[in-house]
């Protein structure tokens, strides 16, 4: 029969049955779980299976990678013990000291790495407005930048950067376009459809999903050097993904859109309502139209805008604070994926150079019922500061 067969499945289809490859010797529909840190060699001296050792890579961890390489269109994709890992590893695998131009909302961690590791190891590292393609335009070197790295939506405003425009004026200018998505998730946008040549997860949120894992990704559009030198990165500062961990990754993955398309939609319904609330003064989510990336994620997310919101609270820094302390259902902490809420003041995390308001809440809405998680963020608004 013609269309049959995994060609032409969809990416939910086949990460619903991570692939529905069988385990031969068990026929087992779930894969195994492969702990083993090394491999029999053969009595001629070969390694035919393609395993030698546990840190290059391992067989959990492979099967995790080809799912993610479906979902994100991708060439190939690579684990990484953390989001961090992931993310460090790009700027790692450059193979000179180079100009690298990077969104200036981002993730508050990897901004710190670039303005500290980064510059230690001779590279010149600038921030940019990435919502402002004029702007990234001014900034950019034709052949000295190197390395353009993008978040969207970025935590923790959700600011919008165009993929599609940005990946051209990086390739003008000789650059890599790196996409942090782990916020918008395969399912919502795939950057390198897109143009970028990288995109990176902190596979520690919606991909697992589920609180319980500390994993990253980076998938490629294409073979070659560049993407070596990555993996090599990996192998030999040793951060590759667990095999355990890789297990948890499948798991979560087999759900992945079903988790997402919910909780963007009760992300949209919250960011609806507390817009009208009387003791918010802004919310921050590109589903908004008043939201300024609004135009640009209506054309670059597909299916929902995903699940983080930011709100700020009338009353500044400590009104926004004590409502944090009032909620019941949210859970304060940090992260974000999971399927439960989790609310955060976000400037006390972030630190000094951050571009996050004081009365910033960031909400990671997971999957219950949006109506309890209104009435829990209703009566922990409601006593003023
Ligand atoms: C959490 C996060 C990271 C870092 O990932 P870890 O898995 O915590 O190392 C990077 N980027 C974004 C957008 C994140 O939310």
């Amino acid at each position: 029969m013609p269309n049959q067969g995994p060609a032409n499945w969809k990416p939910s289809t086949l990460a619903a049955q991570a692939l529905g490859l069988i385990e031969p010797a068990t026929k087992a529909v779930v894969a195994p779980l492969h702990l083993t840190t090394t491999f029999i060699r053969d009595a001629d001296n070969q390694y035919r299976a393609g395993y030698a050792y546990g840190r290059p890579d391992n067989a959990t961890t492979r099967h995790a990678e080809a799912v993610l390489a479906v979902i994100e269109k991708a060439h190939e994709a690579a684990l990484f013990a953390s989001g961090m890992a992931a993310a460090t590893a790009i700027v790692l695998s450059l193979s000179e000291p180079s100009h690298i131009l990077a969104s200036e909302v981002m993730y508050w961690a990897f901004r710190h790495w670039l303005r500290t590791e980064a510059v230690r190891l001779g590279h010149k590292v600038d921030f940019v407005d990435s919502t402002d393609p004029a702007a990234l335009s001014a900034a950019i070197k034709p052949g000295t930048t190197k390395l353009v790295y993008i978040e969207t939506p970025g935590n923790p405003l959700w600011t919008i950067s165009d993929i599609a425009a940005i990946a051209a004026l990086a390739h003008d200018a000789g650059a890599l376009l790196a996409v942090d998505s782990t916020v918008a998730t395969p399912i919502f946008t795939r950057p390198l459809e897109l143009g970028a040549d990288l995109v990176m997860h902190s596979a520690s949120k919606y991909l697992n999903g589920h609180s319980d894992v500390i994993a990253g990704m980076v998938a490629t559009a294409r073979a070659g050097e560049a993407w070596d030198r990555i993996k090599a990165v990996r192998t030999q500062f040793g951060a590759v993904l667990g095999p355990f961990e890789a297990w948890l990754l499948l798991r979560g993955l087999r759900t992945l859109e079903v988790r997402v398309k919910r909780q963007a939609a009760s992300a949209m319904l919250l960011a609806t309502r507390l817009a009208n609330h009387g003791r918010v003064a802004q919310v921050l989510y590109p589903g908004l139209p008043e939201h300024s990336g609004h135009d640009v994620a209506q054309r670059q997310m597909r299916g929902g805008f995903g699940a983080m919101l930011s709100v700020r609270v009338k009353g500044g820094e400590s009104a926004a604070i004590a409502a944090a302390a009032r909620v019941q259902l949210w859970k304060r902490a940090t992260s974000l994926g999971g399927v439960e809420s989790l609310i955060e003041h976000r400037a006390s995390v972030e630190g000094a150079n951050s571009p996050c308001p004081p009365d910033l809440l960031r909400l990671s809405v997971g999957l219950e019922d949006p109506d309890d998680l209104m009435r829990d963020l209703d009566q922990a608004l409601m006593h003023g500061p």
